[in-house]
């Protein structure tokens, strides 16, 4: 009689320190640091990656992702079968709640375990097409007004063709008309990140609209209640976009008639499948989608690449903001970020 040997699916994970190129400051702080994990999955022959890119203000630091991933590691979630997906997550949720980042992590590996086991590349795996896709803005995060105007300059100079401009300081106004002054007529877009009462959200709104701002995002606080969110919307010339507001499917729900679109995350999600879900979700109540992503490398900006022709929208821009970035994945070039044909994400080690 012979015996199967049966191959459970393992998992190892390590700190991924990045540093930005610049300093980068939105409304909650400034860092030029961002402590990520690096996630291996290993079965068989195979190596799944994955990144988790924890927020603080999204409750997860890179300590709880370390002890989520050992929690999650000893209750053998991942199983034997890594086309199984979805009973992943099922099985991660019923064991420890939230901590998205750290499940977005395990769940990017699974389906670049999956593609590299029946060779196809991800977005073919969910029946999804690799090619059209939104431009992807580049963010230029709170600084000194001086130092703003260099950095629109450079991203001007790199070919960047949108600007996505931080708000939420006391010299917003002033900020948007340096930017525009050295953009001159390129696309921007604002993100408050949670800066602004409604009162002040309406004022900026109107001011946004007269300087061709195509839309804001998050103007006010994460857990502003939604009757402050359709208070501002009804009175934006521009949509109203919401962010950390939003994390799972049920947030659109809730959200839904308040706002004009949603930020999508995998840091957010927990994953490319609930990512799913709140794009369906946003669409069946007519709002529009904006995929963003954090300061991140190739692994895991190149997972959310992969459901980007889903998307009005593209704010990929984690990997850009690098240094140096350990990972090469979706390429940049001419405003968009190109999937290649390796199977999985198609992410590896930078030589
Ligand atoms: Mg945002």
């Amino acid at each position: 009689m012979t015996q199967t040997k049966l191959h459970q699916i393992e998992m190892v994970w390590q700190p991924l320190e990045l540093t930005t190129a610049h300093p980068f400051g939105i409304s909650y702080g400034t860092s030029d640091k961002s402590h990520n994990v690096l996630i291996e999955l290993r079965f068989k022959d195979f190596v799944g990656l994955g990144e988790a890119s924890p927020a603080s203000y999204h409750s997860e630091t890179p300590e709880t992702v370390n002890a989520v991933l050992t929690v999650l590691s000893k209750a053998g979630v991942l199983g034997d079968d890594p086309f199984a997906i979805a009973e992943v997550t099922r099985r991660m949720d019923k064991v420890v709640a939230g901590n998205a980042s750290a499940k977005a992590g395990i769940e990017m590996a699974l389906h670049d375990l999956a593609g590299q086991i029946a060779n196809q590349p991800t977005y073919k795996m969910l029946g999804l097409s690799g090619l059209a896709q939104p431009i992807t803005d580049f963010t230029i995060g709170i600084a000194s007004l001086e130092m703003i105007e260099v950095k629109t300059e450079q991203a001007i100079g790199a070919g960047y063709k949108v600007l996505k401009v931080k708000q939420g300081t006391d010299f917003d106004r002033e900020i948007i008309k340096r930017v525009r002054k050295v953009a001159k007529d390129i696309p921007l877009r604002v993100d408050a990140n949670g800066g602004w009462t409604p009162k002040q959200a309406v004022e900026m709104s109107k001011f946004l609209a007269e300087n061709n701002v195509q839309f804001i995002e998050q103007p006010l606080p994460k857990f502003a209640h939604v009757d402050d969110f359709r208070f501002v919307k009804e009175r934006s010339p521009i949509p109203i976009f919401a962010d950390e507001s939003i994390c799972k499917a049920i947030d659109v729900a809730r959200l839904a008639g308040a706002i004009d679109g949603v930020v999508v995350k995998l840091a957010k999600t927990g994953g490319l499948l609930e990512a799913l879900r709140v794009i369906h979700t946003a669409r069946a109540h007519s709002l529009q989608v904006m995929f963003g992503c954090m300061i991140e490398s190739s692994i895991g900006v190149t997972a959310a690449v992969h459901l980007s022709s889903l998307c009005d929208y593209l704010d990929l821009d984690g990997a850009l903001l690098l240094a140096s970035d350990p990972y090469e994945g979706a390429e940049y070039k001419d405003g968009y970020l190109r999937l290649n044909d390796r199977p999985g994400l198609g992410v590896r080690k930078r030589n």
